[in-house]
């Protein structure tokens, strides 16, 4: 278990959080979505309230280590000022004179937003002397950015080595939601994986099926599945360099005790921009030579349904359908539904199907949906993430 808020005091000191403020921008530069921004109250809040000096640093876009004028985290601030209730301070520099005058005028209780991390090459780099400098400005350091943990750069890894390293509450949450699907699930455990490829998913497949009761296959990898088991599937979404992968796959379950299920049923029009009109539900063995599978037949949503209503644990990884288009939306919506209405603990991961549980209102009917999207996948996958592993482990009190 990583050491976390609980096991030091802030008071009066300077703590510099890694947070993950990667906000999705609007084209004139506004902010189209804060909740990474929201996700990370609790820890500056907390560490407020504690009489800490709070030094935020994110990330925000790529600007491949050179100052992007659209990609200052300038607007950050001011949004996160309206949060707080406060003025946050904003700092054009993150490392060097001006970001250390800017932390000297810090007050207990004080908080300070630094300029974007990656308009040094360094920072992603994970170069030593950058993460000097940034460690310089702190005397703790603490990581809440979830989101960017698999990645070992100067801000997520290399400083951590260099100051006292905690877990923020964010991170913390995290890390409890992800390892109770690994270590210790109510069961039945039931992973349910969409999406569009296979192959950015065959890790996580790989390293849950031991642990599963059931699996549940939907979203466009599914083709490549059904295509395992000789079925034609038209126009469909199919990796052919991974149709022995799955075969493979369907092969292994049994011998695991997993049950694998495939849609029986599948919603299919000419492609992804067709209308609601135009697409029929057919079964898996119907589907025209110039049809495409956007979505998982009302039959095995329902089927689903039952199964994630009997289930102790659901994790869940991909919309099942082309969500973005409402026609192609209905499998995703009922097997949320379902969830959102069981008893089960829910986990979520993954950009997309974050985005489709927003758009249907049912994000607050999960246990826990996952702020990260690589993260949380490579979690899954059973790997170590980079900026995890540099943080303090809780000494246990005897
Ligand atoms: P996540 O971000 O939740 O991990 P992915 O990025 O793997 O999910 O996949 C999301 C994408 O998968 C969406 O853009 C969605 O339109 C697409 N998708 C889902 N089902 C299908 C399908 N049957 N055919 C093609 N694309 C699909
Ligand atoms: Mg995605």
């Amino acid at each position: 278990m990583k050491a976390g808020l609980d096991d030091f005091d802030p008071e009066g000191r300077r703590v510099l959080v890694r947070v993950d403020f990667n906000v999705p921008l609007l084209e004139d530069g506004r902010i189209r979505d804060d909740a990474r921004i929201r996700a990370c109250l609790p820890t500056i809040q907390e560490l407020r309230s504690r009489s800490a000096r709070v030094i935020l640093a994110t990330h925000l876009g790529r600007p491949k280590g050179k100052p992007v004028e659209s990609l200052s985290t300038r607007p950050l601030a001011i949004r996160l000022s309206e949060l707080l209730g406060m003025n946050v301070a904003w700092c054009p520099e993150c490392v060097g004179p001006v970001a250390q005058t800017a932390v000297q005028g810090l007050a207990d209780g004080g908080v300070l937003l630094l300029e974007n991390l990656r308009f040094h090459p360094e920072e992603e780099a994970n170069d030593p002397g950058f993460a000097t400098q940034l460690a310089s400005l702190a005397d703790l350091y603490v990581n809440d950015a979830f989101g960017t943990a698999h990645r070992a750069h100067a801000s997520t890894e290399g400083v951590a080595h260099l100051l006292p390293a905690y877990a923020g509450r964010l991170m913390e949450r995290e890390l409890a939601a992800l390892s109770g699907i690994l270590e210790s699930p109510a069961r039945p455990l039931v992973a349910i994986m969409g999406g569009s490829k296979l192959s950015t998913k065959l890790g996580v497949i790989d390293h849950l099926l031991p642990r599963v009761q059931q699996l549940l296959l939907g979203g466009g990898m599914a083709a490549t599945f059904l295509v395992a088991e000789g079925v034609s599937v038209g126009r469909s979404l199919v990796e052919p360099d991974f149709v022995a992968r799955a075969a493979e796959i369907l092969g292994r379950a049994p011998t695991l005790g997993a049950e694998v299920y495939l849609p029986t049923d599948v919603v299919v029009a000419a492609g992804p921009q067709s209308t609601a009109p135009e697409a029929r539900s057919c079964p898996v063995g119907e589907v025209g030579g110039e049809e495409m599978i956007l979505d998982v037949g009302p039959a095995t949503a329902q089927r689903w349904s039952e199964l994630v209503r009997r289930s102790g644990t659901v994790v869940w990884n991909g919309p099942l359908g082309v969500y973005e288009n409402p026609a192609f939306a209905g499998a995703t919506r009922l097997v949320a539904t379902a969830i959102g209405e069981s008893t089960a603990v829910s986990v979520t991961g993954g950009g997309d199907l974050q985005a489709a549980l927003e758009s249907l209102g049912l994000v607050s009917k999960f246990t826990h949906v996952s702020t990260g999207g690589g993260a949380t996948l490579e979690f899954l996958e059973g790997r170590e993430l980079p900026g995890v592993a540099a943080l303090r482990e809780r000494v246990a009190v005897p």
